[in-house]
C-alpha cells in the first residue's frame, strides 16, 4: 500500500537519538532547548516552546490565552477533532466558522458575518484558531484585521505548515497571532514520534506555557510568592500538567529541521506534476492563495461529483482495493457524535459538508518515487472509469 503520507528517517536522525541515550539526560536536558531555539530561528520568532503534541500545545495555548467557562472559542469544521478539543479541555464553548470552498481554509467573510451577529447577541469569541489546511496558510491578514475590530485573540494551528509562507514570512512568527502550532507526529512534515511546539513573540506567554507544560512549576525566585526555602526549593504557582518533549524526542527534531526546506521543495514539486497530470480529469485541487506558499503537508483535490459516474466513496474503495492509501482530511468536526451531542447538527455549516463529500487527500511525502507517483494517478483514472 502507498500511504498518503509517511516519515523518512535517515542515518543522521538516528546517530542524534543515540548520542542522547548515551548522555546523562534522556529528558529535561539541553537537546530540547536547541530544538526550540532552531525552531524559533527557523520560523523568525523569538519564544518557541517544545511540548509533547500539538494537541497539548493548543491546550496550553488556550490556558495562557486563559480560555475558560463562559469563553467561546471558533474553529474551522474542516480540520483533526484537537483544533476543537482544546476549548472543551478549557471549559470553554466551541463553534465554527464554515470554510470557503476554493481553498478549504477557513472563510474570512463567514468568519466576519459570524462576528457581527455574535457581537448582537454577546457572543464574541475570545479565541479564533485558523487552521492551515494541508498546509496552505489561511487568509491570516484578514483574520487579524477582525481580530482587532471584534477583539479576539488568534491562535494559527500550523500542525501542516512548518515551512509554509505567508506573504514571503515563515509561518509560526506569529506576525497575524499571538500563538502559533505546529505538530511533528510522523504523517507531518517533519517528526519527534509524537511532539508539538508554540510559538509565540509574546514572553509572558511563552513563560506561562514553559511553566503549564511541566506542572505549574517554577524555579525562577523572582515568580515566588517569598524568598526560597532553600536550593531544593521550587513552587507550582497553578495546575500545569507533564506535557513534556523528551531529549529523544527534540535531538529527532533537530536533526530532521536541518532536511525541512529539501523536504518542502520536494513535496512542491510532487504538487506540480500531480497539478499537471490530473488536469484534464474531473476533478479540482484546492486553490492556492496568491499570498501563500504551501508547506504541502497534503495534496487534497474535489471530485466533480455531478460529472463523474461514480460517487466519492466509489472512488475512494477503487483506490484502496489498488493499494493507494487515499485518506480524507476531514470528516466535519461538528458531525462527531461528541460534537452533535452538543447540539450541532448536519446542515450547519453546509460548506464543509459539500467538501466532505468530494475531498481526496492522495499520496503525498518525501519518498514517493516518480514511478509511484504515475501508479497513483493511473489508479486515479481508473477509479474514477477515464
Ligand atoms: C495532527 C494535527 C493535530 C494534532 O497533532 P498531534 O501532534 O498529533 O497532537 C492538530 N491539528 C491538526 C490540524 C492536525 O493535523
Amino acid at each position: 500500500m502507498i500511504p498518503y503520507g509517511r516519515q523518512d528517517i535517515q542515518q543522521e536522525d538516528i546517530d542524534a537519538v543515540i548520542r542522547v541515550l548515551k548522555s546523562d539526560f534522556l529528558t529535561q536536558g539541553p537537546a530540547v532547548q536547541d530544538f526550540e531555539q532552531a525552531l524559533a530561528n527557523y520560523c523568525d520568532v523569538p519564544y518557541a516552546v517544545a511540548v509533547n503534541s500539538a494537541t497539548s500545545a493548543l491546550h496550553l495555548a488556550c490556558l495562557a490565552l486563559d480560555l475558560g467557562e463562559g469563553d467561546w472559542l471558533w474553529t474551522s469544521p474542516i480540520t483533526f477533532v484537537a483544533s476543537a478539543n482544546c476549548g472543551r479541555y478549557c471549559g470553554a464553548q466551541v463553534d465554527f466558522v464554515d470554510i470557503d470552498p476554493l481553498t478549504g481554509n477557513l472563510c474570512p467573510n463567514a468568519l466576519e458575518k459570524k462576528l457581527i451577529n455574535a457581537e448582537q447577541t454577546g457572543r464574541l469569541p475570545s479565541i479564533v484558531i485558523p487552521v492551515h489546511l494541508g498546509g496552505q496558510p489561511c487568509d491570516m491578514a484578514a483574520i487579524k484585521t477582525l481580530a482587532d475590530r471584534f477583539g479576539f485573540r488568534i491562535i494559527e494551528d500550523a500542525s501542516h505548515a512548518i515551512g509554509a509562507q505567508y506573504r514571503n514570512e515563515h509561518v509560526g512568527n506569529c506576525q497575524y497571532s499571538d500563538i502559533t502550532v505546529f505538530s511533528f507526529h510522523p504523517v507531518k512534515i517533519i517528526t519527534t514520534a509524537e511532539g508539538g511546539v508554540a510559538t509565540t513573540r509574546n514572553q509572558s506567554l511563552a513563560a506561562q506555557m514553559v511553566r503549564l507544560r511541566s506542572h505549574g512549576i517554577t524555579r525562577d525566585t523572582d515568580m515566588m510568592t517569598h524568598a526560597p526555602d532553600g536550593p531544593w526549593y521550587y513552587q507550582q504557582l497553578e495546575l500545569g500538567y507533564n506535557y513534556r518533549m523528551s531529549d529523544l524526542q527534540a535531538a529527532l527534531g533537530l536533526s530532521q529541521l536541518q532536511r525541512l526546506d529539501h523536504y518542502i521543495r520536494i513535496r512542491q514539486e510532487l504538487a506540480t506534476q500531480y497539478n499537471q497530470a490530473l488536469k484534464d480529469l474531473p476533478l479540482t485541487p484546492l486553490q492556492q492563495h496568491p499570498d501563500t506558499d504551501s508547506a504541502w503537508h497534503l495534496y487534497i483535490v474535489r471530485l466533480s461529483t455531478d460529472k463523474i459516474q461514480v460517487s466519492h466513496r466509489q472512488v475512494f474503495e477503487a483506490m484502496r482495493e489498488q493499494n493507494i492509501g487515499v485518506n480524507l482530511h476531514y470528516i466535519p468536526v461538528h458531525l462527531q457524535p461528541y460534537y452533535q451531542s452538543l447540539g450541532f447538527k448536519p446542515g450547519d455549516f453546509p460548506e464543509a459538508e459539500k467538501y466532505y463529500s468530494q475531498a481526496i487527500s492522495l499520496p503525498l511525502y518525501p519518498k514517493l518515487t516518480d514511478a509511484m507517483h504515475k501508479q497513483v494517478v493511473e489508479a486515479l483514472k481508473n477509479a474514477l472509469l477515464i
